[in-house]
């Protein structure tokens, strides 16, 4: 009996022992890693809308909902359970429900949530998350959405295109619908400056139009800008030709559509001036680099190694720029351009769309070489009704932490890092290089 006994502990000290050398994190340092209250370098939260009221249409420049339909990668699809977590984690939605019934029950929990709340939800919604900053990728802010807890990234690829866009736009039939936006984006942004008609040079423009738009911007708050520029066209900056920019916008500016050699040309010298500004201002700048979205996007158009030409212009090294979505998942070429001082990556979307060991895979590449050029985001987004950008939030925070814990664990395990390192690393990604890319200053 007693060596029965004897055998069954010694087997349990084996299971247990066998079992914890497979766990893939370090309990104390996901414990760590959970407790740090992150800043998410890239999302785009909604406004706090009244029953009733009009609903919030400027979180995104580039809306997609006038793209074709077009599938969402698995783990963003309703059907993945761990939107239900979420939900149930957030709202209480305890419903085994599925289709109208669960959405029903959903609905009326959300807006139960969203009626105590009121203005007060977005910042709920990050406190769930234990995020203390979000970068929030909007037109505008407004109410519920504020400094500090909310830091305005602002959207100017409509600054490259003041000509006409039709000829861009019949590229496919998801720039169809996009190029639109960006001519509307534009009057705004010309309404907002009191300037009806566009002027004659493209010297005129740059001064009277883009110049104070970014002006504009940084003084409304703006810490960063993003360029989502792969939506419309490939991220290939060339060096610009300033003479041949100028004719072109000289000869289409009152009218006439430019060839797509033109417009390329003239997108070209533009950009090159908006990073410039935003460098003149202290704002970092965002450059959408993912696979997709849509199932016309040019995928090919959006490797990072495109952008190189425009990373190693001398004259724009002043300028931060953030690789949102982390090229994605091309992240060997975002690897080698973390190299380039003024560059970062952030894994935003990445964290929706990766389960946590292929994100934690992706970390540890990236954080033996550029520990400090790595940046926690969600790209948080609303969904409604499957869910919302709280939801993302939630499911996007803790796919990181979860996914950083497996890789600071490996690292520890294998002798690369001690501990003390890898709760340094940690507060890197978490926190501290978000600081450091955007230029924060916190008290
Ligand atoms: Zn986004």
């Amino acid at each position: 009996m007693r060596n029965r006994l004897l055998v069954l502990v010694a087997y349990a000290l084996l299971v247990g022992r066998g079992a914890s050398a497979q766990t893939p994190v370090d309990s104390a340092l996901a414990a760590y890693i959970d407790g740090i209250m992150a800043i998410d370098s890239h999302a785009h939260p909604m406004l706090p809308v009244a029953p009733g009221a009009p609903p919030d249409t400027e979180y995104d420049a580039l809306p997609l909902d006038g793209v074709p339909a077009f599938p969402l990668q698995a783990r963003l699809r309703p059907d993945n359970a761990e939107w239900r977590d979420a939900q149930r984690a957030l709202y209480g939605v305890t419903s085994s429900d599925t289709g109208t019934a669960y959405r029903d029950a959903l609905a009326s929990a959300q807006r139960s949530v969203a009626q105590r709340e009121g203005d007060r939800f977005p910042s709920w919604a990050l406190d769930q998350a234990r995020i203390d900053i979000m970068m929030a990728n909007r037109i505008a802010l407004g109410p519920g959405l504020a400094p500090p807890r909310f830091q305005w990234v602002a959207f100017d690829d409509a600054l490259m295109l003041p000509l006409d866009t039709r000829a861009e736009a019949a590229r496919t039939p998801d720039t169809r619908s996009l190029y639109p936006k960006e001519s509307q984006l534009l009057r705004r942004y010309m309404r907002d400056l009191h300037i009806a008609t566009l002027p004659r040079s493209l010297d005129a423009y740059v001064a009277r139009i883009v110049v104070p738009t970014l002006a504009k911007q940084k003084a409304g708050g703006a810490v960063s800008i993003k360029f989502e520029a792969a939506y419309l066209r490939p991220l290939d900056f060339d060096d610009p030709d300033p003479a041949l920019a100028r004719r072109v916008y000289a000869r289409y500016a009152a009218g006439g559509t430019p060839t797509h050699a033109e417009y390329k040309a003239l997108e070209d010298y533009l950009f090159r001036v908006i990073m410039r500004e935003a460098w003149h201002h202290g704002m970092s700048v965002q450059i959408h680099c993912l696979e997709t979205y849509g199932g016309f996007y040019d995928a090919a158009g959006s490797a990072p190694h495109l952008l190189e030409p425009a990373l190693d212009d001398s004259t724009l090294r002043g300028t931060t720029v953030i690789l949102i979505h982390g090229g994605w998942p091309l992240v060997g070429e975002t690897q080698t351009l973390l190299a380039k001082p003024n560059v970062y990556a952030d894994i935003s979307a990445m964290t929706l769309i990766l389960e946590p060991a292929e994100l934690a895979r992706v970390l540890r590449q990236w954080l033996g070489e550029w520990p400090d050029k790595v940046l926690f985001g969600t790209d948080a987004f609303d969904n409604s009704p499957t869910y919302g950008w709280a939801e993302s939030a939630l499911l996007g925070t803790k796919t990181a932490r979860r996914a950083l814990a497996m890789a600071l664990t490996g690292m520890m395990r294998d002798g690369d890092i001690t501990r003390a390192r890898a709760e340094q690393l940690a507060r890197m990604v978490m926190r501290d290089n978000a600081i450091a890319a955007y230029h924060l200053h916190l008290n």
